[in-house]
């Protein structure tokens, strides 16, 4: 790895140099939690420690990874893929899962946070149609016509709309 690492650097505060550890560390993430071990450096004559934000979110990742197995969440690609192959746009996969806000359903994707238990759950339950079609009309989210739907749909628009009875003259008349 080539993460930028105070290792051998100066600790000014006391003319001593930081080295390389590592800890062990439980990182909570949606109510889920699970161990990794960080990187961190501490000076070998004071024992100040640092961590860099690529240390944090090194760790951060590697619990993400390792609560998703254990607790057999969907990947970020996963999710996405979900999401497409129902045509849906993250506003609406967003509206569906209880109006979780629209940033947190693409940090899902992006793997930069982690669904819950429930969260997972419930996109797993949208692959069932009728599950789709229920929770679709409770939020409000227009679902896109299926494919195969449109077909049968786009014919009948073809046919050109029925002349209307023209008015009797007689009744006009009376
Ligand atoms: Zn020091």
């Amino acid at each position: 790895m080539s993460l930028p690492t105070l290792d051998g650097s100066l600790h000014r505060g006391c003319g001593g140099r930081y080295a390389s550890h590592t800890e062990q560390v439980t990182v909570r993430l949606s109510g889920m939690a699970t161990d990794v071990v960080r990187t961190l450096c501490r000076c070998e004559k004071c024992g100040h420690e640092q961590r860099t934000i690529d240390q944090r979110e090194e760790a951060e990742k590697a619990a993400a990874m390792q609560i998703r197995a254990v607790h057999g969440l969907l990947a970020p690609r996963e999710i996405r893929q979900l999401r497409e192959s129902l045509g849906l746009t993250v506003a609406q996969l967003a509206d569906l899962c209880y109006g979780t806000p629209k940033g947190i359903v693409e940090g899902w994707e992006k793997g930069r946070y982690l669904q819950n238990r429930e969260a997972d759950a419930l996109l797993r339950s949208l692959t069932d149609p009728a599950e789709l079609q229920r929770r679709a009309a409770r939020v409000g989210v227009t679902l896109p016509v299926p494919a195969e739907a449109t077909a049968p749909q786009a014919a009948a628009a073809s046919v050109p709309d029925p002349v209307p009875d023209p008015v009797p003259a007689a009744h006009a008349a009376g």
